[in-house]
């Protein structure tokens, strides 16, 4: 029976996914702990009795199979304080915010059966295509992380031409804060400790 914690467990996708959510919560104040990523179908039947024939309360309708975790394509979170893991509302709809932008899938969203600690991404695949056999690639990327192409950009400043590099993400060209701010003379520091840049002339 494998009930894992361990993001090694996830695909490669969502093990980026996980740290890169863990990361942008905490620069707005949140610590994560990953409370489970890899559950076989043993697992699963086990905790799809609880609350039914054994004690407890119903944690999930998924059976064997039938729950994303099973494919290594989902990841519950918890906030990282000791007695208070689920009791702040506002910590799971942040991460459900940040991970529905990263394009994943945020089992809060979910009508029928809400799950806020729970963030999954198939690549469109559905449980049954999963269980049907369909696997996500393993050098899928999640949309966060789709860099199309990197390209040079040209940015044409009081009628001087500059040449900075470019990357085409999610339809928006994005590019490095640090070459943009020398075009006007000025200086980008990034400060690690409170996640912010410092411009200087
Ligand atoms: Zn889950």
């Amino acid at each position: 029976m494998i009930d894992s914690r361990d993001v090694n467990e996830l695909h490669p996708a969502l093990k980026r996914g996980a740290a890169e959510l863990m990361s942008r919560m905490k620069r707005k104040g949140y610590d994560v702990i990953v409370t489970s990523s890899y559950r076989d179908n043993e697992s699963q039947n086990a905790l799809y009795e609880q609350g039914r024939t054994k004690p407890g309360s119903i944690v999930t309708n998924a059976r064997g199979g039938e729950s994303v975790h099973n494919y290594r394509l989902a990841f519950d979170i918890a906030k990282n304080i000791k007695g208070q893991e689920y009791s702040d509302a506002n910590f799971f709809i942040t991460a459900g915010n940040i991970w529905r932008e990263m394009g994943g899938e945020w089992g809060g969203d979910w009508v029928s059966f809400p799950d806020k600690p729970h963030m999954q991404y198939t690549g469109g695949l559905s449980i049954a295509n999963l269980k049907a056999g369909s696997k996500l690639a393993n050098d899928a990327r999640m949309p966060w992380e789709s860099v199309k192409e990197e390209n040079k950009l040209k940015i044409v400043y009081r009628g001087k031409t500059y040449i900075v590099h470019a990357f085409l993400i999610s339809d928006y060209y994005h590019v490095r804060l640090r070459e943009f701010a020398e075009i006007f003379g000025a200086k980008a520091e990034y400060i690690e400790k409170d996640g912010s840049v410092i411009l200087t002339d």
